[in-house]
């Protein structure tokens, strides 16, 4: 039994920018000011770290979402998008948190949240805009659509607004991106209502090409890492499982605020300030908070020995092998103490790991989503056949798979 395999290819920048600008004019009915892009990510290792105060190691996908826009002369935002119906509009006035009575419903909320959390900062100059937006971001496959498509309009309001706070995608200002980064992170929190850590929003506008983004969620400290498989014949196989995670809001929530309660009863202000694991442990007594802040501790330190590993320079031999055991075991932890798995995620790494993966693991929110995984670089179709064939064994509907490169920040392309 043979099953297709289904490869979502990143498109070029050339491809994205004809895209989204031939959106922008049938739309709008005359050419855009200019065209920026912003990458998804996928999170090597520190899974559910970020809203802990943790250290995570993402990097940006050559996946992105590009966003065509003119600055206008109101405050009105108009919005369209290749992969939502219609055109709308928004009154940059009537935007507001998810809970009042200045909701904003839908993907719009992404778009006039970053406006919005950056007025809030104190950036007047932001005014309305028209936007066309296509993405070769999948939604909701881990992999990050929601930040891509804040980050590529933030740093799009960035320059028509003349913030200065982005530098270019080769010459980032880093200093400027992490207030373009707190702006996104409010759009979603605050008016999309989506209760995510921070993670995404700083792979998306502060990764390097070539490099892991490792990154301190306490206190937005980086250290950009030296990531190139494909030097030592290697490659990042990405399943996208398309598994319906339609329970992951309320499960997000419910292990977030059992994380908090835990740093309560250990005394600490966040489960990364645990100095000593076991006695942490031994202090809580409700099992479920024991499994929760176990893998939470676990993560973080399979994290920073991921990042000592890494600085020993290439992935060589026994770097390798040291990456691949704790890729293995945060899957592990994931599946066993955090329970945030599924049969689709544990199913492709079983394959992959079978198939003599170097390490493979779920990556971002779990219920769903995608997983990653080290293979050899010939290896790679046939590890995505086996894979697909397994879920087409078990009447699984079919995965998609994509290659992950290191790949540069948001910025401007056109
Ligand atoms: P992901 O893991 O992909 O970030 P989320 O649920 O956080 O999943 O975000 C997906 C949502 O983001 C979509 O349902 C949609 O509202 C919005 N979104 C992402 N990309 C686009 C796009 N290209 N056009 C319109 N809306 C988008
Ligand atoms: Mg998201």
């Amino acid at each position: 039994m043979t099953a297709e395999v289904h490869w979502n290819t990143a498109w070029s920048i050339e491809e994205g920018v004809t895209r989204v600008t031939r959106l922008y004019e049938t739309t709008f009915g005359e050419a855009p000011a200019g065209v920026w892009q912003a990458p998804g990510r996928v999170n090597l290792i520190g899974e559910h770290t970020d809203y802990n105060g943790g250290v995570a190691m993402p990097i940006a996908l050559p996946h992105r979402t590009f966003a065509a826009m003119s600055p206008r002369g109101d405050m009105i935002v108009r919005l369209v998008s290749a992969q939502e119906p219609g055109v709308r509009e928004v009154d940059l006035t009537q935007v507001g948190p998810h809970d009042s009575d200045k909701a904003v419903e839908g993907w719009p909320a992404y778009v006039v949240g970053v406006a919005w959390a950056l007025r809030e900062a104190g950036y007047d100059a932001v005014r309305g805009f028209d936007v066309a937006i296509d993405s070769c971001v999948p939604f909701g496959a881990g992999l990050s659509s929601s930040a891509a498509l804040e980050c590529a309009v933030a740093v799009g309001i960035n320059d028509l607004f003349r913030l200065d706070l982005a530098g270019s995608a080769e010459e980032p200002n880093d200093t400027g991106r992490k207030t373009l980064v707190e702006a996104c992170i409010r759009a979603e929190n605050d008016v999309a209502g989506a209760n995510t850590g921070g993670l995404d929003q700083a792979a998306s506008l502060r990764c390097l090409e070539g490099h892991a983004l490792f990154l301190n969620c306490r206190n937005g400290e980086v250290e950009k890492v030296p990531f190139d498989l494909a030097s030592q014949g290697l490659a990042l196989l990405v399943t996208d499982t398309r598994a319906p995670h339609s329970l992951s809001d309320g499960q997000y929530n419910e292990r977030r605020s059992c994380c908090e309660s835990a740093a309560r009863n250990i005394g600490v202000e966040f489960l990364a300030d645990v100095e000593d694991g076991d006695a942490a442990l031994r202090a809580l007594s409700d099992p479920t908070e024991v499994k929760r802040a176990r893998h939470v501790i676990g993560e973080i330190a399979r994290t920073y020995d991921a990042v000592r590993a890494m600085r020993r320079g290439a992935l060589r031999a026994d770097v390798l092998d040291e990456i691949a055991t704790l890729f293995d075991a945060s899957h592990d932890s994931l599946r066993d103490d955090y329970e945030v798995t599924c049969r689709e995620l544990d199913l492709a790494v079983d394959v992959a790991r079978s198939e003599g993966a170097h390490g493979a693991r779920m990556t971002g929110g779990g219920f769903g989503g995608s997983c990653i995984a080290i293979v050899d670089a010939d290896a790679v179709d046939r590890v995505a056949e086996a894979i697909a064939d397994a879920y087409e064994r078990e009447g699984l509907a079919q995965p998609h798979f994509l290659m992950a490169v290191p790949a540069m920040p948001a910025g401007r392309v056109q």
